[in-house]
């Protein structure tokens, strides 16, 4: 079975874990966001792209969900020692290195799909089965930037500015993806959605991390065009984000904070919507928008409960493994 999923950092990665799990032999390609992506002391950092290549790969903080494990802050300490800004954003000395690799192959004029697939050999060379793909949703520069009026004048700033140094706790007026109008698909992102027997959309946030993927050119079109169903998870329980801040950028958007309110917001292109046993009430509104739906447990506390999750969203657009 082949699979494309489109995935943002944390919610994204704890998924397709579980998915590759439940389909140890599904040929799987991961479109991920880079929309998040920020230049740090000169370094190109790419949070969700690494936080899945750390997750399949093993090399992931687990308590945390995104970074590397056994990681230490010895050049963050003396990069504070300096005065070095922004200081809101803290590096790992492991982490640092796949950013040092993947700076110094842009610079050298790689495009950034070339460098993900790079380093992913390290990551995802052992991965059981016939592996797993990932690909960068553009090798074009792309930012999410947030509009907020703190101090009067509204001001735009980048997403990570936003949500690690303000915690999303400034409303944002807007949300800009920056370059978005000249960013072209990576190569492979295309065909991957259109040879995919099935199109997953993990529990990533639906506007900053889902919503950017969807927004490069063609992207939308390609998903909504295909032959393969498309079955999404509800990153949304009981009316709040399972983690983090999603709430925030929905109500940015105007769009409710639920199970159904993100569902809406890919009613164009879903064939099957998971919402959890919480959120049952919402079932039969779903499917009046013609929506295949199921509330099953939707908590990824392990790896046999996320599998189980996977398990359920192919099983609803007919793609039991
Ligand atoms: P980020 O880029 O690291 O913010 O991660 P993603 O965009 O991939 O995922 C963030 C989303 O994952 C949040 O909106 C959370 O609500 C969702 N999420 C995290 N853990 C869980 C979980 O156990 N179950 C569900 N359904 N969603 C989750
Ligand atoms: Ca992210």
């Amino acid at each position: 079975m082949r699979i494309a999923a489109l995935a943002g950092g944390i919610g994204g990665s704890r998924f397709l874990r579980g998915l590759l799990h439940a389909v140890p032999d599904a040929e799987v390609t991961v479109i991920g966001n880079t929309a998040d992506d920020i230049i740090l002391h000169g370094l190109h950092v790419s949070p969700d792209l690494d936080t899945v290549m750390y997750t399949l790969g093993g090399g992931a903080h687990e308590e945390q969900g995104w970074g590397r494990a056994d990681e230490s802050f010895t050049v963050a300490e003396e990069l504070a020692a300096y005065g070095a800004h922004p200081q809101w954003f803290t590096l790992g000395d492991r982490d640092i290195a796949t950013h040092l690799v993947r700076t110094q192959m842009l610079g050298a004029g790689y495009p950034l799909s070339a460098v993900t697939e790079a380093l992913c050999d390290r990551w995802l060379r052992g991965t059981p089965g016939p592996g797993v793909r990932l690909l960068p949703m553009t090798d074009d520069r792309v930012e999410t930037h947030v509009v907020i009026a703190d101090s009067g004048e509204p001001r735009a700033i980048h997403f990570q500015e936003w949500w690690v140094r303000l915690h999303a706790a400034v409303p944002a007026e807007r949300i800009v993806l920056a370059g978005i109008e000249s960013a072209a698909p990576a190569p492979g992102v295309l065909d991957a959605i259109h040879s995919a027997d099935v199109i997953v959309l993990p529990p990533s946030n639906p506007v900053v991390s889902i919503g950017p993927i969807l927004s490069v050119a063609g992207v939308r079109d390609a998903v909504r065009a295909s032959d393969a169903p498309v079955v999404g998870v509800s990153p949304v329980i009981g009316g709040a984000p399972v983690r983090g801040m999603a709430d925030a950028v929905l109500r940015t958007i105007g769009v409710d904070v639920s199970a159904a309110g993100v569902a809406g917001l890919f009613a164009d292109i879903l064939d099957g919507w998971l919402v959890d046993t919480a959120d049952a009430g919402a079932v039969q509104g779903i499917e009046k928008n013609g929506i295949l739906c199921r509330a099953v447990p939707l908590l990824m506390t392990d790896l046999e409960a996320t599998a189980a999750m996977a398990r359920e969203a192919l099983d609803l657009v007919g793609h039991s493994p």
